[in-house]
């Protein structure tokens, strides 16, 4: 692997400004909210009629970017209370649907209360629980029965069906839960969550994944004569963190789902995305300087000032992040600047763990200390997934780009 070229000069700009408003060193997330507006609204606008786009919250739950969002998705899909709070923030009224496994009382009780479209119901047991706690709202609350399916895709990178997860309900006991909800009087089945994957890059993959969710859905209304409307196929368009440069192939995409979903959905099904990954990843960069340079034991290192705990994904998926190096020629010290020149460097961070590394062993053709690294696909789980509290730091500073 190698060292990247700058591919964005707003970026670099952006960054290098904020070094000489700053008298510090550089340690910043970055985001890009007119590029990630433009992204969304294709992907919106491209869809077909039958579809609407929510987004994941969990992906990049700050709030400018929920702000940035708003106008271009039908929704958001929210898995707490903090999350709820976030989204009602930005708006009063924008739908949101409720996931995750393990809501407690309190979490059903204020998702019922704030206007929920839907509630993903993830087991046998949340049913009967949610039907008893809208029992004592004298209401009816909308839902799909999260599915845990037999068979999924086989090459994404985060499995949450086809095998034993804690993630929604096994399909072997689906029926059994539709049945539970043509008795009970407080819940109203309206269709189906498949979500079920992540970080799958294979389009022709995707559609089959689409295809399979319709199918079933398309078997439970024969077997129980009761017409569904919701069709959620979850998220899981994925990033090439190896190849940044590739990007999954969104209108191969769109083409085979219109065929798709005119061979297989029925007119009345809405067909739910809720994609996180793939709206935000590529519009977030991590940008952080270089402090110091060493060799030890015939390897090189970069220390920055920031690191997994403001960027864990690297860490958490054993993964170099593709990074690339802003030059800063300024040099203060009256001494020589330490670099290095055409060889591999592994990027660490300032913790005190040898697991604090960003990328190992990636081709430079020149770094030196005070140059800044930055880190592209960083938008999505990257600062909302990491140890932030891990060594007391401080943490990054935010830039918008509007
Ligand atoms: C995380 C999650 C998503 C978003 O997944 P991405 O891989 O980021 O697209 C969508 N739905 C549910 C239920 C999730 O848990």
């Amino acid at each position: 692997m190698a060292m990247r070229t700058i591919k964005n000069p707003m970026i670099q700009e952006a960054i290098i400004d904020w070094k000489e408003k700053k008298n510090k060193p550089v340690c910043a997330y970055l985001y890009d909210l007119k590029g990630l507006q433009e992204h969304v609204k294709n992907l919106s606008e491209s869809l077909p009629h039958q579809c609407r786009l929510f987004y994941a919250v969990k992906a990049n739950a700050d709030i400018k970017i929920l702000k940035a969002l708003q106008p271009y998705v039908t929704g958001f899909e929210i898995a707490s209370i903090g999350e709820l709070n976030k989204v009602r923030s930005v708006s009063s009224t924008v739908p949101m649907i409720f996931g995750g496994p393990g809501k407690t009382d309190e979490e059903l009780r204020v998702a019922i209360t704030n206007d929920i479209s839907f509630i993903h119901v993830e087991s046998v047991f949340e049913l009967q629980r949610l039907n008893w706690i809208a029992e004592q709202y004298k209401m009816v609350v909308p839902i799909l029965l999260r599915v845990n399916l037999q068979t999924t895709v086989p090459e994404a990178r985060l499995k949450m069906a086809g095998l034993p997860t804690q993630f929604g309900i096994d399909e072997t006991q689906i029926p059994l839960a539709i049945q539970m909800t043509k008795e009970m009087k407080h819940v109203k089945l309206h269709g189906f969550h498949f979500h079920a994957m992540s970080n799958n890059l294979d389009e022709k993959q995707h559609v089959l994944f689409v295809k399979h969710c319709l199918e079933q859905t398309d078997k439970w209304e024969k077997e129980f004569a009761q017409c569904f409307s919701v069709v959620n196929v979850g998220g899981g368009v994925g990033i090439h963190y190896d190849h940044p440069d590739k990007r999954f192939d969104w209108e191969s995409f769109n083409n085979q789902l219109q065929l798709i979903l005119k061979q297989h959905a029925h007119p009345l099904w809405t067909v739910v995305f809720e994609l996180g990954r793939y709206i935000t990843a590529h519009h977030g960069y991590y940008a952080t300087e270089i402090l110091d340079i060493k060799k030890n034991y015939g390897k090189n290192f970069a220390v920055l000032r920031g690191g997994t705990h403001h960027l864990r994904l690297p860490a958490a998926w054993k993964m170099n992040h593709p990074f690339s190096i802003i030059p800063i020629e300024q040099w203060d010290y009256p001494f020589a600047r330490f670099g290095i020149t055409q060889d591999a460097v592994t990027i660490v961070g300032e913790l005190c763990t040898p697991n604090d590394v960003l990328a190992r062993d990636v081709f430079c053709p020149n770094v030196r200390v005070g140059d800044i690294v930055l880190f592209e696909c960083a938008g999505a789980y990257g600062w909302d997934i990491s140890h932030s509290q891990f060594l007391s730091h401080p943490y990054p500073e935010f830039i918008y780009l509007e």
